[in-house]
C-alpha cells in the first residue's frame, strides 16, 4: 500500500533539478498545496494527504508532531521539491511569512496569505454546516481535533472553538436544556 503510494505520488511531480521547484501536477488544496489519496479510509471517506508530507517522509523527515506543517522556502505551496521543504509549527511559519515580508517579499507573501485567506473564508462559510448534533458529538467525542476536523470538513480552529465554548456556544450540551451556567463555569476552569 505504502509502494502503491509512492508510485502514485512521483506520477504526479514534476521533476526538476536539485534547486528547482517541483510542481504538483495532481490534486490540490484550495490553498494550492498538492494532495493525493492515502489509499486508506477514514470514517468511510477515502483519507487524503499532503504532498508535501509525502514529499518530506520519502525524504526521511517523518512529521516530527501532528501540529507540525511543511512550510516552503520558496513560497510556492504547490512545490515538492524536498530541498525547499521543511517542518514547522504554524506560528513559526506566520513569523517566516512576516519576515519574508520585511525582507522585500511582500508580493509573494501577500500571494500566500491570500491563498491561506481564500481557504479560510471558504472553510468559515462551510463551517457553518455543523448541526447541533454535530456540535454536541463534537464536545463528547475524545478523538483527536486533526480527526474531527477531517471528519466534519471543517478547520482544525472550529473543532477547537466548538470544544471550547468560544464557537455555538448557544448549542446546550444536552437536548432540552441551557448550559449559560455550564458555559460560564467551563470558560472559568479553562481561564
Ligand atoms: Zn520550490
Amino acid at each position: 500500500m505504502i509502494l502503491k503510494l509512492i508510485e502514485n505520488y512521483w506520477k504526479k511531480v514534476a521533476r526538476g533539478g536539485p534547486d528547482e521547484c517541483w510542481p504538483w501536477t495532481g490534486a490540490r488544496t484550495l490553498g494550492g498545496y498538492g494532495q493525493i489519496s492515502s489509499g486508506t479510509r477514514h470514517h468511510n471517506k477515502i483519507a487524503r494527504a499532503l504532498a508535501t508530507h509525502i514529499a518530506l517522509a520519502i525524504d526521511g523527515r517523518s512529521r516530527p508532531s501532528a501540529r507540525h506543517v511543511a512550510m516552503h522556502s520558496c513560497d510556492r505551496p504547490g512545490c515538492v521539491n524536498p530541498a525547499h521543504l521543511a517542518w514547522g509549527l504554524p506560528v513559526e511559519n506566520m513569523r517566516d511569512m512576516w519576515t519574508k515580508q520585511r525582507a522585500g517579499h511582500q508580493r509573494k507573501a501577500a500571494a500566500a496569505m491570500d491563498s491561506a485567506a481564500a481557504e479560510l473564508a471558504v472553510r468559515t462559510a462551510r463551517n457553518h454546516k455543523l448541526s447541533d448534533e454535530d456540535v454536541r458529538e463534537i464536545r463528547a467525542s475524545t478523538e483527536r481535533t486533526c480527526d474531527l476536523a477531517r471528519r466534519f470538513d471543517v478547520s482544525w480552529t472550529l473543532i477547537d472553538n466548538v470544544r471550547r465554548r468560544k464557537a455555538r456556544a448557544e448549542v446546550p450540551d444536552f437536548v432540552g436544556t441551557s448550559n449559560v451556567d455550564d458555559i460560564g463555569r467551563v470558560s472559568r476552569e479553562t481561564a
